[in-house]
């Protein structure tokens, strides 16, 4: 073949890159090609993309290429590329949420339309979605039987980074934004993606099943907006952990993250339709939905999950789920807004994820028991015993002594600036 074009989209990496390693091992040049399109919502998000497009384009440069950087409708720009270059084929990773779908569409008519090669490789699951079937079923739904098939599954083998990428000669490799002000404590970026894995691999995984739900320690990989943009292959994760001790807790986790790709291929609607119907009595509370988002509910363990999410564009994920948890069965507010809250926050957000996360919380998905309501108290004296996630993301609080820091509405006099629980203190204990 001549000339390959490698649409990227949510696979910013050299490492384990299924189309970019069979386009540099079969064509003579490559180009890389990233289009900016205007749908990538979340501030936070966009800085890290930044940062992880400039990192990608440093690697290609060290290999001898280049990240062609492109503005505007990424199939548009694909064709235009390839009808000047010219190229004979446009490959890209596949993709499961209503948006990448539609493009993967049109992307293909284009290439029919002009004669192009079109092709979709796998990278951005670990067992791509829609591979794994029950009987009689199109996906599977609860995730137990999911993780045992994807356990006996044959998981693709990791592939090499190529030596070598050889642009077209005399290409315009186009501008990057600009990088923006960094927000939180997380930088883009397959470099140091990598570096993260590995520290982390050897130096935490061994404590993961016993304190991944402590709040106060940071002891979970902090992956996940580096699997969210493809900075790392979940593949590579997966296969690296597998040969440390006591990986089982963990790869579970990155089974789930398959899980809900899977489920969001079945169910496209996954943002704006129950997954589970239930008949449930949503309370239209702006102003509480408001304290919320802020995190000034008046229960310390919510409004300081609220806060990290605010600061750093991430929260633990036992931080999620009491948050979700609150929102959706003691203040009864629609899951849709929490899910719109952090997809417009979070730097792991996605669509899969955080719509199949949310549904979970609120009982409409795939939690088999969807009646469970978290007891933020409970949780709260279990995951952050001494108060330590509390005080940080609390000010407010930090004064105030460990018997009472989970409980402020006790202490007297009342601390000034912080406010009374949203909903009845006694009700939290229940
Ligand atoms: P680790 O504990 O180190 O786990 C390793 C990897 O496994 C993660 O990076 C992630 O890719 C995957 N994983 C872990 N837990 C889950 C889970 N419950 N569901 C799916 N995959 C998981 N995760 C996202 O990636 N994007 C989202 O938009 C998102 N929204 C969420 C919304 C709610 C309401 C809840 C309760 C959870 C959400 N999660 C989401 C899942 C989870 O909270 C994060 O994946 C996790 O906190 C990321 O931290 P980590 O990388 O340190 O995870």
């Amino acid at each position: 073949m001549d000339t390959v074009i490698v649409l990227l989209t949510r696979d910013l990496r050299v490492h384990d890159h299924p189309a970019l390693a069979e386009a540099c091992a079969r064509a003579r040049r490559v180009v890389p090609l990233f289009v900016l399109d205007t749908a990538i919502r979340g501030h936070h998000r966009q800085g890290f993309l930044v940062e992880a497009l400039t990192d990608l384009r440093s690697s290609l440069r060290d290999l001898g290429g280049d990240l062609v950087v492109r503005r505007g409708d990424p199939v548009a720009e694909a064709v235009r590329l390839a009808t000047e270059l010219p190229a004979s084929a446009i490959w890209t990773s596949e993709d499961v949420s209503v948006y990448a779908r539609r493009r993967q569409r049109r992307l293909a008519e284009a290439c029919e339309a002009h004669r192009l090669e079109f092709r979709l490789f796998p990278g951005v699951t670990v067992v791509p979605a829609g591979e794994l079937s029950p009987t009689g079923g199109d996906h599977y739904r609860v995730f137990t039987p999911y993780w045992r098939a994807w356990s006996s599954a044959r998981h693709r083998p990791v592939v090499e980074p190529p030596s070598l990428v050889t642009l077209p000669e005399g290409i315009d490799p186009g501008e990057l934004p600009a990088q923006r002000k960094p927000h939180g404590n997380l930088r883009g970026g397959e470099t140091l993606a990598r570096r993260r894995l590995d520290l982390w691999l050897k130096l935490c995984l061994a404590d993961y099943a016993e304190g991944h739900d402590t709040l106060s320690e940071d002891q979970t990989s902090m992956l996940s907006p580096y699997l969210r943009f493809g900075c790392v292959s979940p593949s590579e994760v997966a296969a690296q952990a597998m040969g440390h001790p006591g990986a089982e807790d963990f790869v579970r986790q990155l089974c789930w993250r398959d899980f809900y790709y899977q489920v969001a291929l079945a169910f496209p609607d996954l943002p704006r339709r129950d997954y589970r119907p239930r008949r449930m009595d949503w309370n239209d509370d702006e102003e509480a939905a408001q304290a919320w988002r802020e995190g000034m509910t008046g229960v310390p363990i919510v409004d300081a999950g609220m806060r990290q999410l605010l600061a750093e564009g991430w929260m633990h994920n036992r931080a999620r789920l009491i948050v979700g948890s609150f929102l959706t069965k003691r203040l009864m507010i629609h899951w849709r807004v929490g899910g719109e809250h952090f997809a417009d926050l979070l730097l792991d957000g996605d669509i899969p994820n955080n719509w199949g996360n949310w549904q979970w919380v609120a009982g409409t998905g795939n939690d088999t028991r969807p009646n469970r309501v978290l007891n933020p108290l409970r949780q709260a004296h279990r995951f952050d015993p001494d108060g330590a996630y509390v005080r940080h993301y609390i000010p407010e609080l930090a004064a105030l002594p460990a018997p009472l820091i989970h409980e402020p509405w006790k202490a007297s006099p009342k601390v000034p600036g912080y406010p009374p629980p949203l909903v009845p203190s006694w009700t939290m204990d229940r």
